[in-house]
């Protein structure tokens, strides 16, 4: 018995040694000033070193710093061949525009900033150089493997006037849009560090439990990440008892006080007018829904019919990836689109009903993707928006459209990229594509079709077991492409690294064509380099048809259920390659 005990304690290591992350644990506590919009911040990191190596440096995002004028951001967008409408401002005149960045314009009681006041390791001070929207620190004492250390800091913030994603006074007069707005640390796996400079691409870090304090006017309210720890204190819907709320204002000032465990980042939002619900999704979380009251009615009535369109949501997102694993989620209006983000959205809301629940479900299903297996979306902007858009398109296609092809409008736009000439792999960094319009098509367009493309050649019902045993291998666990495909492998019996290879590294395409057309054979040419197993319907002068299946012999196996094509069987054809 004895024996044994010490076997199995070696295979854990062994298994342990092979897969680490780092934990970083925030306690941040923010005074927050509304009417200089900025703030004083304290926060203090407990690093665990999970690596097998020994850290002499860490690395800060400070994402505000971006929103300043002359910034490597401003710079990026006024370079840019067709950079996103929201960076961009029109100072000309209708007739004669002269778009600039809006960064650009920013003044600087308007620009954004993060300044580091203190930074002590483990109680002593330690130096920092400031680059940008980077903060480099040589550490006193290197972190061992295996071991953890404390990083406090004092620091300074400023809201930028919002340019993109977060700050102050959104188009839509929220006040406060709260996402990137603390120094945080880069996240560090088996590639080294990720201090990625801010130019515009989406994010990355690693895990930890958050605790976040806000001290704040008490006539706003805040919606965000985390669960509230003092309801009764802050009321706004909040509240769990109908007794008097036991307020502990100061100065004018209430503090909201959040903890959100297993996290990889903290957002939140405030406004003086928005109104809450609260919903209960049944076998599911809270859902908190925060909305401007001064939004028009019909926009009003669509918020109000969101706790409905919840419930459908979390069950088909429960059903195709798996349980949603926390006991709340907030939606809030803020920010400049939809962005999604730990526990939490932020979303516009001046919408029709179509686009409010097009928004939230894509927002939401971002949950399993960007916050639950979080992979590096800067780097892998496919594997995140391309599989997000898959599953919200398919709920999408079930509320309203039933459409036989939920994708059509995927197709339409992989195909004008695909002949546009401007095409790059979709294993392009998120802040390196030529053109925005390249990034939107591959990561979201491309990017569902990989998985519309797979679901054909492993057949529907396995693509439907893939995406399941993908969440459940890899939820918190910082997924890459190749970490994804060998789930498929194993779930089809196929090998597929082939697949992975030519739509995600090349710009290669699939093009088949049947001829010629003779009476008794068939020949079947590859014109594009992608090969693909075959559905071939062969319809006869009198109607009837009959289904074939040709699959590739470098898939070494074929699909077990040919849902998309009825009963079949091998074509016994000659294929040709031009
Ligand atoms: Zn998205």
């Amino acid at each position: 018995m004895r024996k044994l005990i010490i076997l199995l304690a070696f295979v854990s290591l062994g298994a342990k040694a092979q897969y680490w992350q780092q934990k970083t644990d925030y306690v941040m506590d923010i005074d927050m000033d509304v009417k200089t919009h900025q703030y004083q911040g304290t926060q203090k990191i407990t690093y665990q070193n999970n690596s097998p190596e020994s850290l002499e440096t860490v690395y800060y995002h400070l994402y505000n710093n971006a929103f300043q004028a002359g910034s490597a951001m401003d710079l990026k967008i006024q370079n840019a061949l067709d950079p996103n409408r929201k960076v961009i401002t029109n100072v000309g005149t209708k007739e004669k525009p002269e778009w600039v960045s809006k960064i650009s314009l920013l003044t600087p009681e308007e620009e954004g900033y993060l300044k580091i006041k203190s930074l002590k390791q483990d109680g002593v001070t330690v130096s920092f150089i400031e680059e940008g929207t980077v903060l480099e620190v040589k550490l006193n004492q290197p972190i061992a493997s295996g071991a953890s250390t404390v990083l406090e800091m004092e620091f300074e913030g400023q809201i930028p006037l919002q340019v993109r994603r977060s700050g102050r006074d959104n188009k839509e007069g929220v006040a406060l849009s709260m996402t990137q707005w603390y120094p945080k640390l880069a996240a560090y796996d088996d590639e080294g560090w990720h201090a990625n400079p801010y130019l515009g691409a989406e994010f990355y870090a690693d895990w930890g439990d958050y605790e976040v304090n806000i001290t704040i006017d008490k006539k706003y309210t805040v919606g965000g990440s985390g669960y509230l720890q003092n309801p009764n204190e802050v009321g706004r819907g909040y509240e769990t008892s109908k007794k008097e709320l036991d307020k502990k204002v100061r100065k004018g000032k209430l503090t909201w006080r959040f903890k959100a465990p297993n996290v990889h980042d903290f957002s939140w939002a405030a406004d003086k007018k928005y109104e809450h619900i609260r919903h209960q999704v049944p076998n599911g979380p809270v859902v908190h829904l925060l909305f401007k009251k001064d939004l028009e009615n019909d926009k009003k009535e669509s918020w109000k019919k969101l706790p409905t369109v919840m419930n459908q949501l979390f069950d088909f997102y429960k059903e195709r990836m798996g349980a949603y694993p926390y006991k709340q989620y907030t939606v809030v209006q803020g920010g400049d689109g939809g962005m999604e983000y730990a526990m939490c959205t932020l979303i516009t809301g001046d919408r029709s009903y179509r686009s409010l629940v097009g928004v939230v479900a894509h927002e939401l299903a971002h949950t399993w993707f960007q916050f639950l297996l979080a992979s590096n979306e800067t780097k892998h902007p496919w594997l995140d928006e391309g599989f997000t858009t898959y599953i919200s398109t398919l709920i999408e296609n079930q509320l309203f459209d039933n459409k036989e092809q939920p994708f059509d409008g995927s197709y339409k736009s992989y195909k004008l990229l695909a002949k546009s000439g401007k095409e790059q792999p979709m294993t392009t960094h998120g802040d390196a594509f030529d053109i925005s319009t390249g990034y939107g098509i591959s990561s979201y367009s491309k990017g569902s079709l990989f998985l519309d493309q797979l679901a054909y050649i492993v057949g529907d019902e396995v693509l439907q077991t893939v995406l399941k045993s993908y969440f459940k291998a890899f939820a918190f666990k910082h997924p890459k492409p190749e970490d994804f495909i060998r789930i498929a492998e194993k779930d089809s019996g196929m090998e597929l690294d082939w697949y992975l290879n030519f739509w995600t590294q090349t710009t290669k395409t699939i093009d088949y064509e049947v001829f010629p057309l003779l009476a008794t054979k068939i020949t079947i040419n590859q014109r594009g380099v992608i090969p693909m197993p075959l559905d071939v319907r062969v319809t006869y002068t009198d109607g009837t048809h009959q289904d074939f299946y040709i699959p590739l012999d470098i898939m070494r196996g074929q699909k077990k259920s040919l849902s998309r094509c009825g009963s079949s069987k091998r074509l016994e054809m000659e294929t040709a390659n031009v």
